[in-house]
């Protein structure tokens, strides 16, 4: 598989990442990715870039070092009804969202509470992506969130950060490989994300890499490999619900 995007990254603007916008590019360039999705934390996570922020993106540059870049938000659910942090009217000019459970945000709740959480927030016609759905802090029925992705065209990521051992998300491999296994059953294509938050970080994918080799996991459904295919999803995505 070779891969020419990353989905997930975060830049200065996120309060604990620890790199520009022009620094995060300028590497993904050297490791030939070709776009780059900058998703900054949604304005409830601590230290963060609020709204005024997000809105103003539209004046950013979207080519930087040769990197298509995909500016948006790494969105906080607030509860089980699937709010987020941003309102509508922001979203909808953004280039890239992203939809996860935090802890300084949502505390985990029961099985069910988590799994509704996530499927009411894909129901949210700007969330692109549902973000690290494999953290056992916030265990889900992966069969249902696995139909809701693909019911309504939302992708769901593989997060390489997730898969570190150092991740202080639980259980991410197991969880990880079972909704791999119900997305090669339903045929629902996933994205992976570096999540970096250093530039040293832009385009990692080894855990992610690994794990998808043992599972024999068809590469079709890897929307990493070409910027038009994803780029292709998104629009489907965000016209099936305008
Ligand atoms: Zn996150
Ligand atoms: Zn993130």
């Amino acid at each position: 598989m070779n891969f020419v995007l990353d989905t997930h990254t975060h830049t200065l603007a996120s309060g604990h990442a620890k790199n520009t916008i022009r620094e995060m590019a300028a590497t993904a360039a050297q490791r030939g990715i070709r776009l780059l999705g900058i998703t900054e934390h949604g304005p409830k996570s601590p230290g963060v870039c609020k709204e005024y922020y997000f809105n103003s993106l539209k004046l950013a540059s979207r080519n930087v070092c040769g990197v298509e870049l995909l500016l948006g938000a790494e969105l906080n659910i607030l509860d089980t009804s699937g709010q987020v942090d941003l309102p509508d009217r922001t979203l909808r000019e953004l280039d890239l969202n992203i939809a996860s459970l935090h802890t300084p945000c949502i505390l985990p709740g029961t099985r069910q509470e988590n799994t509704q959480a996530y499927i009411h927030a894909m129901q949210n016609p700007y969330v692109d992506i549902i973000g690290h759905p494999d953290d056992g802090r916030y265990p889900v029925d992966y069969e249902a969130v696995v139909q809701a992705a693909k019911d309504y065209g939302v992708l769901l990521e593989l997060n390489e950060s997730s898969l570190r051992p150092e991740s202080s998300r639980k259980d991410a491999g197991k969880n990880d490989k079972e909704m791999l296994k119900l997305c090669i059953r339903y045929q629902v294509p996933i994205a992976i994300g570096s999540d970096a938050h250093c530039r040293e970080d832009v385009g990692n994918n080894s855990y992610a890499l690994a794990l998808l080799r043992e599972l024999q996991f068809p590469e079709q459904l890897v929307l990493n490999g070409s910027v038009e295919r994803f780029k292709e999803h998104l629009r489907t995505r965000r016209c099936r619900t305008k």
